[in-house]
């Protein structure tokens, strides 16, 4: 048995199937015979031709959404791939070695990488390195598409069998593509509780396990699994005793999440009657159709950046706009919150440059990209507006931290509003605008925030990490990034406190959200608005409607008097198993 962190609650057993990175350097593939030698020598040569075709179209459409330091990246990508000496080594590899092009290039890269790895100016070279990845990576998904038997990132059938992902880390861009796969369960190497693959299985309800340093080596496709997502346990070829209990305790969370999904009509009330509003954290259409089957009244955060992460080159306005109208459209009137680009940190678009930064978290992420690219700042805000004229929307700033940033954007989105009326396009006079409190300089000083806004939203996953100095995406440290510690309940009942007297609504939408015992301590601190993963809803509906107002208080209460973390976790954990048993299998990390 391995014990990693867990992240996203519930159990499966299931088979491996191992995500490889596309640039992945194990055995060379051979050709099967000595006369398809030349057809491949064809092929990659083709391939070399569209990925010289994309980057050109890409390079002129990013010139005019960012500028030239934009498309100069991809001009610099497209000497890469007319390089001949490029072609002439994977040329030279084909030939001598019988082999696929995809391994040959395979081959190529990693000779690259050893040779790059060993220049002294390293911050340099690991720039450059993140380049030559962005062309490998574009001529091996070329070649692959290109070959109907390759099925190198195609989900395989186990039949009846449920899928289980093990990779080393799912980067957002994958993310967005293994949306439509049947996926029961996800193990990564890397990665903390709200990191991109965690996020991405609390979205689809699935139990994830990360930080298990070399679980890709230990296991092969096929292998029989068990992830336990409430407290990090992986099992790798189980015996038969323990795979029959643990197929026990899946059906039971299965049944629990089925019986729930039927509460989705009813409203989210407390026993005394107090309401609550539970959105949804989205990130594309599809999470939209999500949030609504399972009750979700709204959405509380639309994810925009997984729009510039898995789109071929950068997305214009008009693009935006049709994306964004399409989910308001799909959410019937209900409340959305569409948030600014959010890259930056763990997640990057190519066309904004890839600097390498010693602290990437604390470094050029969010906003604060926007006061360099202002061009493609604007076609999101107008995108938004416009989208706006299409139902309930509001627009929300990440990663604020000053109050001279808020008044940046918002006189953008004042410059917006009249350069819409200036062009005769139809937008939502009444998208309200509102900061995430994900910086504790913004907690401490939101009583100035507050008075320029028009509504909060807390990103607790952010919050967490700057208050605690502890990555979040870091696994060594992600016992500090714990939502029910002393300073983090301290903090946000002094940012609930002031949303209170100021009268501005707020919401919450980190994963603690969904978290129950989180849950508690939040309605318990006054917390009237949450959103969270659509999958979570009907359990957190559920309960609410188990617990009064004067009870959830009495905790907030106790807890708050309480100095360390595993106090609190040890009496909401009672707690909870007093109010309703069925909860703990949604919790992670108990
Ligand atoms: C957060 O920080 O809590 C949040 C919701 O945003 P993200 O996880 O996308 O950083
Ligand atoms: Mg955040």
């Amino acid at each position: 048995m391995l014990q990693g962190v867990a992240v996203s609650p519930g159990v499966i057993v299931g088979r491996v199937y191992k995500i490889e990175s596309i640039l992945h350097t194990g055995d060379p593939v051979s050709l099967a015979a000595q006369e398809l030698v030349g057809p491949e020598l064809n092929r990659f040569d083709e391939s070399l031709v569209r990925a010289g075709y994309d980057l050109e179209s890409m390079i002129q459409k990013v010139e005019i959404q960012i500028g030239v330091d934009g498309a100069n990246i991809f001009r610099s990508h497209l000497g890469m791939v007319r390089d001949p000496s490029l072609r002439q080594k994977v040329h030279a590899l084909i030939q001598a070695q019988q082999i696929t092009a995809l391994s040959a290039l395979q081959m190529v890269m990693k000779q690259y990488v050893s040779r790059f790895e060993n220049f002294e100016q390293q911050d340099y070279f690991r720039e450059r390195l993140a380049d030559l990845r962005d062309v490998f990576g574009r001529i091996a998904s070329d070649l692959i598409g290109n070959n109907p038997n390759d099925s190198a990132l195609r989900v395989p059938d186990y039949g009846t069998e449920p899928i289980v992902i093990v990779a080393h880390e799912i980067l957002p861009s994958q993310s967005m593509t293994m949306g439509d796969k049947a996926i029961s369960g996800i193990v990564t190497e890397i990665g903390g509780g709200t990191s991109h693959s965690a996020i991405l299985a609390r979205s689809r309800g699935i139990p994830a396990v990360t930080g298990l340093a070399s679980i890709t080596q230990d296991v092969a496709n096929g292998d029989l699994i068990i992830v336990d997502g409430r407290d990090g346990h992986v099992l790798l070829r189980p015996d038969p005793e323990t795979t029959a209990a643990y197929r026990k305790l899946q059906r039971e969370f299965i049944h629990i999440k089925d019986r729930l999904v039927a509460n989705r009509e009813d409203p989210a009330v407390s026993t005394d009657g107090t309401p609550v509003e539970l959105l949804a954290n989205i990130n594309n259409v599809a999470d939209a159709k999500a949030a609504s089957s399972m009750g979700a009244t709204g959405v509380g955060l639309l994810r925009t950046e997984y729009l510039f992460l898995s789109h071929p080159d950068v997305p214009d306005e008009e693009e935006q706009y049709r994306y964004y109208r399409q989910i308001v459209e799909a959410m019937n009137g209900l409340p959305i919150t569409i948030r600014t680009l959010d890259v930056g940190g763990d997640k990057s678009v190519p066309y904004l440059g890839r600097r390498v930064e010693a602290n990437p978290f604390m470094g050029w992420r969010s906003i604060r990209l926007a006061f360099e690219h202002p061009k493609l700042f604007e076609s999101q805000i107008r995108a938004i507006l416009r989208a706006g004229a299409h139902g309930r929307v509001s627009m929300l700033f990440p990663m604020v931290t000053t109050l001279e940033e808020l008044r940046f954007v918002n006189r953008m989105v004042d410059a917006c509003r009249d350069s819409l009326i200036k062009d005769g396009l139809d937008f939502g006079h009444d998208v309200r605008t509102g900061v995430m409190i994900e910086v504790p300089a913004a907690a401490i000083c939101i009583d100035a925030l507050l008075r320029e806004t028009q509504f909060i939203s807390i990103g607790s996953n952010d919050l967490i990490q700057y208050l605690m100095a502890a990555d979040r995406d870091n696994s060594k440290v992600s016992h500090l990034c714990e939502p029910l510690s002393p300073a983090v309940i301290r903090v946000l009942g002094m940012i609930l406190d002031a949303c209170k007297k100021s009268g501005l609504p707020v919401t919450l939408c980190g994963e603690m959200a969904a978290q129950p015992r989180s849950f508690l301590i939040l309605f318990g601190l006054g917390l009237r608005k949450f959103s969270m993963s659509p999958a979570f809803v009907p359990a957190i509906k559920s309960l609410l409607s188990k617990v009064t107002t004067a009870q959830a208080e009495r905790f907030a209460h106790h807890v708050i008097q309480l100095k360390t973390s595993e106090e609190i976790k040890h009496y909401l954990s009672e707690r909870l198993k007093e109010i309703s048993a069925d909860m703990q299998l949604f919790e992670s990390n108990s």
